[in-house]
């Protein structure tokens, strides 16, 4: 059966039933067309938003696959999009009538506990990486929901409940192994191929298709003192100040991020309180139990809250806490700032906003980051942000599609009221739209990035992603 499929021109043109056999032939993992069961499957992702029909599919077993689909996609000049953990909230994994290379059958984590590093294969998720790091006792710095792609998460930076104790994800990688868009597959680190691996380490995925991460992983649990204290809303502007505080000093092994949302029913809470607008800090400490207890204190002695539940708890688990908040399926849309400062007109308008949440799934958040993080130089990888303390992040999230626009533009007004308090910057991995936010991504490390991608992708190859142009032209902000 003939295949109709987009070129990197965004031409039409016809692969033939044999051409197509032969590809398979060349193939471990399966090929799949538009009529095949596991098609449907196969090109969903995790925003519901995200509806689109890549022409082919070939989920790859190995590096071995990748290539073929690079060197096969590169011979018929074929429009192509990569797939690691589906999470991308932009939809950047899929393209209409594309190829879509799917990396999600490649889980395989392999621990060393003796050099304490990982090797990681880009379909694995972060639950994957917890699961085997955590055999020994160790973890390395990833996000805060385990269902999220180690893949993409790692190529734009990567931060959650230990970064400002050991930095980034990308301060963590070691190593990797990429195919490239003439289909050869290197590896890059420090000493090997330098500037490329500084590209990947937060540039995303414009140069190429990592088939394998390597990660220098941490002493962390199996337990550590973690846990959420809920405030009503009506006391949310002192508890606000009162954490605003009690950042300024914390120490990095000490990570609180506020949530602000309508409580969900969970088990802890009284039922009166289900579905009101509450105010929530979510805690760590990652190290020692009882010096986590000392510092937390100050936290968690503040005003009358609802509930305290930080306490001991499997490093695991907190890993998944958020996780039933943020299921696949759903329609999303986000919009991201960061901040260097929660000032007091900046408070004020997070709680009218949050006083007005468009639908009981949707929360703003608000992380905080410095620490480990911000101590490693601008220019040292790809990932400018490190200026950044606090990164906010409004989830938009529903599941009638006629309430697309109505709930979009609150969340575009909400973006627009909070502006004016960012450092202008926006973590790539929290764009919802294309490419209008691509030199806020990259800030002053655009230039560089453009210069290694002329070197490694200068016919824009990788194109379907936060794409970074193989010309010396910043784009313009929208
Ligand atoms: C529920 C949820 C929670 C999140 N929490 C956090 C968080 O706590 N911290 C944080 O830092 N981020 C977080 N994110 C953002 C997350 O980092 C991005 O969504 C990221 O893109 C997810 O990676 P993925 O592999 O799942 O995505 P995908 O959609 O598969 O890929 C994302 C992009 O990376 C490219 N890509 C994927 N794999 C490869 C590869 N192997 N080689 C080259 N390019 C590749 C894709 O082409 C695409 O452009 C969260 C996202 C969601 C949806």
């Amino acid at each position: 059966m003939n295949t109709i499929i987009k070129t990197l021109d965004g031409k039409d043109i016809t692969l033939s039933g044999e051409i197509i056999d032969g590809f398979r032939s060349q193939l471990t993992g399966n090929l799949l067309l538009a009529d095949d069961q596991g098609y449907d499957e196969a090109r969903t992702i995790w925003n519901a938003m995200i509806d689109r029909r890549p022409a082919l599919i070939v989920k790859c077993m190995g590096t071995a696959d990748v290539v073929s689909c690079v060197k096969f996609a590169r011979e018929h000049n074929l429009l192509t999009s990569v797939r690691g953990g589906g999470h991308n909230i932009a939809g950047m994994s899929l393209a209409n009538d594309a190829m879509l290379i799917d990396l999600s059958p490649m889980k395989w984590v392999s621990v060393n506990p003796v050099t304490q590093t990982a090797s990681v294969a880009p379909g694995a998720t972060l639950r994957h990486l917890d699961h085997e790091t955590q055999l020994y006792g160790l973890a390395t710095s990833t996000g805060i929901n385990s269902t999220t792609g180690i893949a993409g998460l790692t190529l734009g930076g990567g931060f959650g409940w230990l970064s400002r104790t050991f930095g980034l994800t990308v301060d963590n990688l070691i190593s990797a192994e990429i195919v490239t868009a003439d289909g050869k597959p290197i590896h890059v680190n420090e000493k090997e191929n330098a500037d490329l691996f500084w590209a990947i380490r937060g540039g995303s995925g414009n140069f190429g298709i990592v088939t394998s991460f390597q990660f220098k992983l941490h002493p962390v649990g199996p337990q550590v003192l973690a846990g959420l204290i809920v405030h009503p809303f009506k006391d949310a502007k002192k508890v606000f100040e009162h954490y605003r505080n009690f950042v300024s000093s914390a120490p990095d092994k000490a990570t609180s991020w506020v949530v602000l949302r309508k409580a969900p029913p969970l088990p802890f809470l009284p039922q009166d309180v289900h579905g009101k607008d509450v105010f929530v800090i979510a805690a760590i400490y990652a190290g020692d139990m009882k010096e986590g207890e000392k510092v937390l204190e100050p936290l968690r002695r503040f005003g009358n809250p609802i509930a305290d539940v930080i306490g001991p708890a499997p490093f695991v688990a907190w890993q998944q806490a958020f996780d039933p908040l943020l299921t696949a399926g759903a329609r999303n849309y986000w919009k991201s700032h960061n901040f260097t400062e929660l000032s007091d007109g900046l408070i004020d308008i997070l709680l009218e906003y949050a006083g007005n949440l468009p639908t009981p799934l949707s929360e703003i958040f608000v992380g905080q980051l410095g620490g480990a993080i911000n101590r490693v130089a601008a220019d040292a990888t790809a990932y400018p942000h490190r200026n950044a303390n606090f990164v906010m992040n409004v989830h938009t999230r529903w599941e009638d599609s006629s309430m697309d626009d109505i709930y979009i533009d609150w969340a575009r007004k909400f973006f627009d009221k909070t502006a004016p308090y960012s450092t202008g910057g926006v973590y790539v991995n929290f764009i919802s739209e294309g490419e209008d936010r691509v030199d806020a991504a990259f800030g002053a490390n655009f230039e560089q990035l453009a210069k290694v991608k002329r070197k490694y992708d200068p016919d824009n190859f990788f194109r379907v992603n936060q794409n970074i142009k193989p010309v010396s032209q910043k784009p313009v902000s929208a």
